[in-house]
């Protein structure tokens, strides 16, 4: 390390690994697993945040999600408590409701696996491309009609006279 750095690490017990090998763990795991918990912790935050914004210790970690997200609470506790009460003391931790529940979420997915940066940043590249990825909205045929017109259809049949194009048997229900 050259520069300085106040990261939080991740907690030194279980991680045997050796250094410099690429972590066993899928990019898609970590995005899927992040929005999952993202959607519970949407839905408990009342009960939670009141709880564990006044823990500070692993042990009050595993009580505020026990008491204030259950029946989720053994999706995180006790197994993230010390990496919850790493990530809640990043000097980064937003402070509004949704981008801290988004940022929590994002944090734990990597379960520790790799470290909450690196987790965040895993699941910011996988947004990006869940959002570049696109989709066909809407198709039109080449068509030429017995009334003269040749181009595009639209919806599905001739701009200029409005005959409706006639798919195959079966294929207008599954594609119109
Ligand atoms: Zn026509």
């Amino acid at each position: 390390m050259t520069k300085p750095s106040n990261n939080v690490e991740t907690p030194k017990s279980g991680s045997n690994r050796e250094r410099g090998r690429p972590p066993k763990i899928r990019s898609s795991e970590v995005y899927g697993r992040a929005e999952n918990w993202r959607n519970i912790l949407e839905q408990v935050w009342d009960r939670l945040w009141p709880l564990l914004s006044n823990a500070h210790s692993e042990g009050e970690v595993t009580k505020a999600f026990q008491d204030g997200a259950s029946p989720y609470d053994q999706n995180f506790v006790p197994s993230l408590s010390p990496l919850t009460l790493q990530v809640l003391r990043e000097s980064t931790l937003p402070k509004r409701p949704k981008p801290l529940q988004r940022f929590l979420a994002d944090s734990l997915a990597g379960v520790g696996v790799v470290t909450p940066r690196r987790s965040r940043d895993i699941c910011a590249q996988e947004r990006a491309k869940g959002k570049s990825a696109h989709h066909i909205l809407r198709y039109e045929f080449y068509v030429e009609c017995s009334c003269g017109y040749e181009g595009h259809s639209k919806n599905h049949a001739c701009p200029k006279c409005a005959a409706e194009i006639s798919f195959p048997l079966g294929l207008g229900s599954l594609i119109s």
